[in-house]
């Protein structure tokens, strides 16, 4: 599943290539959105709200596509060849000079714009972290629900309507950085480290947002290898502290990384440091039960 800043990156191309253009063509699948309805009209708005993707038109309508774990968006010249197959393209919006296509999102429709808040998926989605402005406490406190208590911090971060923009590697990275137990319930979670999870989280997006080549470790780090001995050679893996490093050592502490599926509804894989995110850390000090007799 796409991460938030990915959807960023794509709103932030696909707008330049097509806002403020006349559609000269478009189609859906047989059976999907009637896109030729927006035939004639101008794009008049591109964005991302989490990760769902909006193009607006000036006709009233508003294409709404979300990815999932293999949609994606393309952009195309005049006569370029497509990298997927014709028959993947789920939304084709032509425009003088080019193409942007959809392929393979499960999730295409064609809304009334005046709808859109009353669209359950976008009306249900948590502070979008890539927010301009992002509301941080509102986010903070929809995580620290009481429908969340009893779930575990590591799925609780990839609920989209707590919080939206995290997809799995942020969520990995960022527990790693707070130094917190994947596993404690967030009841458990002490308030001040919600707060530092949201924070770090819209850090490290905003830092990506427009770098495809995502990066958590800093530069200083990375730029220094042997120091603390364990960091490695440059290289894509080199720019994450966690995730995707099972059985390689902690870049703080030399333990070796351990992964995992976390998640009932969508399980997806969890990478962790058992010493630097031992069992607990980042708990709130137990109530004092019964202190008083
Ligand atoms: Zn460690």
């Amino acid at each position: 599943m796409p991460e938030g800043d990915t959807l960023y990156r794509t709103a932030t191309v696909l707008r330049e290539f097509l806002q403020g253009r006349q559609v000269t063509a478009a189609r859906g699948r047989a059976d999907g959105a009637a896109l030729g309805r927006v035939v004639g009209s101008r794009v008049d708005r591109v964005e991302a709200q989490g990760k769902h993707l909006l193009i607006g038109f000036d006709n009233g309508t508003t294409l709404h596509t979300h990815l999932r774990m293999h949609g994606s968006w393309h952009r195309y010249r005049e006569g370029e060849r497509w990298q997927r197959s014709p028959s993947r393209a789920v939304a084709v919006i032509e425009v003088p000079g080019g193409v942007a296509v959809c392929f393979d999102a499960p999730t295409v429709e064609l809304l009334d714009t005046r709808a859109l808040a009353l669209h359950p998926a976008l009306k249900a989605l948590g502070p979008d972290l890539l927010a301009p402005q992002p509301d941080l406490d509102a986010a903070v406190g929809r995580l620290a629900a009481p429908a969340r208590a009893d779930r575990t911090i590591g799925e609780a971060l990839l609920d989209q309507t707590a919080l939206a923009g995290l997809g799995n590697v942020y969520r990995s990275e960022l527990l790693f950085i707070e130094k917190v137990d994947p596993f404690l319930r967030v009841a458990e979670v002490a308030p001040e480290v919600l707060e530092r999870l949201v924070a770090t989280g819209a850090r490290l997006l905003r830092a990506n947002a427009n770098d495809p080549s995502r990066q958590t470790v800093p530069d200083a780090l990375g730029a220094q290898p042997g120091a603390m001995g364990t960091v490695g050679p440059r290289g894509p893996k080199s720019r994450l502290w966690a995730y995707g490093r099972v059985g390689r050592p902690c870049r703080r502490c030399g333990s070796l990384i351990r992964s995992t599926t976390l998640g009932t509804d969508l399980p997806r894989r969890l990478y962790w440091c058992p010493d630097c995110q031992r069992a607990g850390a980042g708990a709130q000090l137990a109530a004092p039960a019964a202190s008083k007799s």
